[in-house]
């Protein structure tokens, strides 16, 4: 039987690689494809809604859904556009669901695919981070299969196949410190949106991107670990490893440690989640140890990348402080991303949001009700737009 797959956030960086997987393993002869999302890029959504004999075709911008339907007119794909016609789509039956939308904005996906009781490919990070008690509980309740698609997770994940547990001492999360690794806090002020998002050893969205800059994306990594892993805060640890070939490490009371190693490609976790529990050949450079000269660790800086500690603060709090988190995060790189703030303010001003006594107030709300969570997200998105508008 063909598996029914949907893949959200197709036109991404991770959905386009997973397309491609897919693609390589038979695509519409192998698949039955149900559903695709996008957001600005028609042209390459309806191709692959084409090539992938797609049921829908959805964006997520209203706007853009004339230019989809002119694209499609004379195929039986069908079309929508909205935030809403992405939530219908993922209440649509399938058997595997990538979620690969940037932000909070993916959640309603991720929750879709967990309650088809499929297997749930997780790059979308941010859902776990910002709702991880909700869909966790939606992946048990459905009996859903959560496979991290972040390569630190993925690799945690395949190092504790087998293992006892209970015997788990550390998950040692790599970060390869992005482009800003050596640069003193005066350089770091400076900054543009285009430096920020050159990533020295990973090809990802430009959002991704800037997190790494920020060490933000190694923040949501640690949160997204301990929910994952279900393990104390004091077992996640972060070290700078900047040729990204140990995608991450676990070590057993007993001090053995196992890794995972590969040349950073994200279609080696992709296809480890559309494959499983099988592994098939990927097309991937295989490590050649030959040429591998060293590897180096140095710990992270918390003096310069403050948002490493931010992230164990959240662990701590508990309760929604991760919803808070994440949207304070995503409304700082909006102002950063427009020119209004520069890189260190970000970091700044999640904090600000972190000690706001308001939103403290509201993080002991209902952590598995959506609607808590989406109005708690949009309180602390109105948080910091106010303070970058109010200078
Ligand atoms: P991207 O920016 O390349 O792609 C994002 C996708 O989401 C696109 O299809 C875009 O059209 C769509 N999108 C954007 N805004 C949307 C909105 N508001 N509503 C619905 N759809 C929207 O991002 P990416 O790098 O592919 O990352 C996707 C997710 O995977 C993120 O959560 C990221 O943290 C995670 N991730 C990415 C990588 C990587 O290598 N790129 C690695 C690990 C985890
Ligand atoms: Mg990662």
């Amino acid at each position: 039987m063909r598996r029914k797959i949907s893949i959200f956030g197709a036109t991404g960086s991770i959905g386009q690689n997973t397309v491609d997987l897919v693609q390589r393993q038979g695509g519409a002869k192998n698949y039955n494809v149900i559903a695709l999302s996008g957001a600005a890029n028609m042209a390459l959504l309806a191709q692959q809604a084409i090539d992938l004999h797609a049921e829908i075709a959805i964006t997520a911008l209203p706007e853009k859904l004339p230019e989809l339907q002119a694209l499609l007119q004379n195929t039986n794909i069908e079309t929508a556009a909205g935030a809403d016609a992405i939530a219908e789509a993922a209440t649509r039956e399938i058997n595997w669901g990538m979620s690969a939308i940037v932000g909070a904005a993916g959640l309603n996906a991720s929750l879709g695919i967990a309650r088809q009781g499929a297997t749930l490919a997780l790059a979308n990070k941010e859902s776990i981070v910002c709702a991880g008690e909700l869909l966790l509980r939606e992946c048990r309740k459905y009996n859903a299969t959560l496979l991290p698609v972040d390569s630190e997770h993925s690799a945690v994940f395949q190092a504790l196949q087998g293992a006892d547990h209970g015997a788990l001492q550390r998950i040692i999360l790599t970060a390869s410190g992005g482009p800003f690794k050596d640069f003193s806090l005066a350089q770091m002020q400076d900054v543009t949106p285009a430096q920020a998002a050159a990533h020295p050893k990973w090809d990802m969205g430009q959002r991704i991107s800037i997190d790494s800059a920020t060490m933000f994306n190694k923040a949501l990594e640690v949160i997204e670990a301990k929910h994952l892993f279900n393990c104390e805060p004091a077992q996640i640890e972060v070290i700078i490893h900047p040729q990204s070939i140990i995608h991450s490490m676990v070590e057993f009371v007993d001090g053995a440690i196992l890794a995972h190693l590969g040349n950073p490609d994200m279609r080696g976790p992709i296809g480890y989640a559309l494959n499983h529990p099988n592994r098939n050949p990927l097309p991937l450079e295989h490590l050649d140890f030959s040429k591998l000269s060293r590897l180096d660790f140095q710990a992270p800086d918390p003096t310069r990348f403050p948002a490493l500690r931010l992230a164990y603060r959240v662990l701590e709090t508990g309760g929604l402080s991760g919803a808070v988190f994440n949207a304070s995060k995503e409304a700082a790189m909006d102002g950063f991303l427009a020119g209004k703030i520069g890189f260190l303010d970000m970091a700044l001003l999640v904090e600000k949001a972190l000690n706001d006594p308001y939103l403290n107030d509201q993080i002991a709300a209902d952590v598995f009700s959506q609607n808590v969570i989406t109005k708690i997200d949009l309180a602390a998105r109105q948080f910091v737009n106010a303070l970058i508008k109010n200078g």
